[in-house]
């Protein structure tokens, strides 16, 4: 556990809760997504298993008990350490002690629950206790609520649940009531650095990245292995400086042959987000903090007015080419005419995007 950046609060519950043996029969995990909640978990059980803890109590990682409760979750494995759900097994056979529950399809079925229910009745394999991690608890459907709701009134004696939810409402109240919440918070810019350094980030993409994620290391890391992260800044330039029809018309053609035209437009947005922000001297972080000269010059020349106008441009532009799925090329081609158009020269000729016509 002491392996996991941020989250003190958590860990001072949890280690408290070990040191006084007293650990709840269920806990509740709630705070945004990829923050570090499932590792979380699975640390705090393999400090419970653990045949050989350190000095600090701390799991060793080493033991045989360990290397099966981090063996047990796919998404566990550094090297990739957030497989889609559908990648991790309904219910992890690793460590006999740890069952996983997952979404099936859309939804936690009353079938999963009750076979978790099966299981524990029985005592414990080998481990002190037996651990239920319900991931995205609150996906699970209402018959498997209710099902889970009866066990956690009368739990197991020795059988623990992990609640992990990023929308802990959508819980059933009563289950709710049952479970001692542990919040995760969003992670320090700091400590989303330090992960993406260590996955070997160089520095303007990190400090990119960074901005981006908003304290979610999966996003952060997933931003940094989306192939965008490394095209995107010299294309972001482009773009602020781009004043020949040609050059617009040539930046168009390779955004419109990048692969995901949303996550573009999802780009510009933040680029335009970024020179308003400038424009106005509000104090906030830039998502492009490596373009800010760039992004000066550019904010400089545009009155706040054409920067909301050149947002609104973007929102209107994405919505026409999903809504008509309209071809990438021609849209950005239609959006970047506008953007990068003279200030002022938008407001004599709006360019605009006619629902209607289209
Ligand atoms: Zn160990």
């Amino acid at each position: 556990m002491t392996d996991i950046l941020g989250h003190h609060a958590a860990r001072t519950t949890l280690t408290q809760a070990l040191a006084r043996d007293r650990v709840h029969h269920a806990y509740l995990f709630t705070g945004p997504d990829g923050v570090g909640k499932r590792r979380m978990a699975y640390a705090f059980i393999a400090r419970v298993f653990c045949t050989a803890p350190a000095a600090d109590g701390d799991a060793c990682g080493q033991c045989r008990a360990c290397r099966r409760v981090f063996e047990t979750p796919a998404w566990y494995d550094e090297r990739a350490p957030f497989l889609a759900k559908d990648d991790a097994p309904e219910l992890a056979p690793r460590h006999p002690d740890v069952l996983t529950l997952v979404a099936h399809g859309a939804f936690i079925k009353i079938e999963q629950v009750r076979e978790v229910l099966r299981v524990v009745q029985f005592q414990p394999v080998e481990a002190p206790f037996r651990f239920v991690v319900i991931d995205e608890a609150h996906v699970m459907n209402d018959p498997a609520a209710n099902a889970l709701l009866k066990t956690l009134e009368e739990p197991p004696s020795r059988t623990r649940f992990i609640l992990i939810s990023n929308m802990p409402s959508n819980l059933l109240v009563t289950i709710r009531s049952r479970c001692q919440r542990v919040p995760f918070s969003r992670l320090s810019d700091a400590d989303i650095a330090q992960i993406l350094s260590q996955r070997g980030a160089v520095s303007d993409l990190l400090q990119d990245a960074v901005a981006l994620a908003e304290g979610s290391a999966r996003l952060a890391i997933s931003l940094l292995d989306d192939p965008l992260a490394t095209q995107w800044p010299p294309l972001a330039e482009r773009l602020l400086t781009a004043d020949t029809p040609r050059g617009i018309h040539e930046l168009a053609a390779t955004l419109g042959e990048l692969e995901r035209p949303d996550a573009v437009f999802d780009r510009i947005a933040r680029l335009m987000r970024d020179a308003l922000l400038l424009r106005t001297g509000v104090a906030a972080r830039l998502f492009h903090a490596s373009l800010r000269p760039q992004l000066e010059a550019w904010a400089l020349a545009h009155p706040t007015e054409a920067i909301l106008h050149r947002i609104d441009l973007v929102e209107d532009t994405r919505l026409n080419a999903r809504t008509y799925n309209l071809q990438p090329r021609l849209s950005f081609e239609r959006l970047l005419l506008a953007l990068c158009a003279p200030a002022g020269a938008e407001l004599a000729r709006p360019l605009f995007v006619r629902r209607d016509v289209l």
